[in-house]
């Protein structure tokens, strides 16, 4: 892993910088924070999953809508793998989910490989869960931390941007990479909370367009608030 670039280190050492990343980690607990695990996990491990699928490039609002009417209407892993893929298809489309042809079939197909293959159990490793259809590396890591309680760095749209605002990872990787900065900077028991907490800063004040650095909290620890990364040197995806 690259760690010398100047644009990326702003003249700090690899152990300074991972001083800076636990102060930032913690005063972003103080500020968002989570009192037990029961804050932190989103639901069982197959819950956890399926909302993961509806939600890629869902807004939450839909994605808490159209994951309640699903189980409601299939309150199982088992009604889900019997399931015909065109009843799933509608109940997104009419819940105003995107890509819900695709999604639709990914539903019902993860549900049946679950129930032949795994026992009707949610694997609980990266590797296993990257294998299942419309599940890739943030939603595995959705998973773990989120289904399991397990100490992971789902990297989305949030973590990327305000990871590289406050140089914690160099602007132009993809978020797979960031992840692996992330993890080399953050202490492990730390990680779990670095997703809800960057997720939540980045809809108050960090924001993808017109971030609020004036109030916020980090400014003393971030370089974008200095003027040393810029929006357009950031890469989204
Ligand atoms: S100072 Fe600005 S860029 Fe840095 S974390 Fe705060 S809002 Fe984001």
């Amino acid at each position: 892993m690259a760690k010398s670039s100047p644009s990326f280190t702003f003249h700090e050492s690899w152990e300074e910088k991972r001083e800076r990343a636990v102060k930032i980690v913690r005063k972003l607990m103080e500020m968002y924070p989570r009192r037990s695990m029961g804050e932190i996990l989103q639901g069982d491990p197959y819950f956890t999953l399926i909302r993961c699928i509806i939600s890629q490039r869902t807004k939450d609002e839909t994605t808490d809508r159209a994951s309640e009417v699903l189980f409601r209407r299939y309150p199982t892993m088992e009604s889900l793998a019997n399931a015909r893929v065109e009843e799933i298809q509608r109940l997104l489309k009419e819940n105003g989910v995107g890509l819900w042809k695709t999604k639709g079939r990914w539903i019902v197909e993860t549900s049946r490989i679950l129930l032949e293959q795994y026992d009707g159990k949610v694997p609980d490793t990266l590797e296993e869960l990257v294998k299942l259809p419309g599940i890739g590396r943030k939603c595995a890591n959705i998973v773990l931390a989120y289904g399991f309680g397990y100490q992971a760095i789902p990297v989305d749209t949030h973590v990327n941007r305000i990871s590289k605002r406050l140089g914690l990872a160099p602007p132009r990787v993809p978020p797979e990479k960031v992840e692996e900065y992330l993890s080399e900077l953050i202490p492990e028991n730390l990680w779990i909370y670095v997703n809800h907490a960057m997720v939540d800063h980045g809809k108050r004040i960090c924001r993808p367009i017109g971030p609020k650095c004036e109030m916020c909290p980090l400014r003393e620890l971030c370089p974008y608030a200095k003027g040393l990364v810029r929006d357009e040197e950031i890469r989204r995806g």
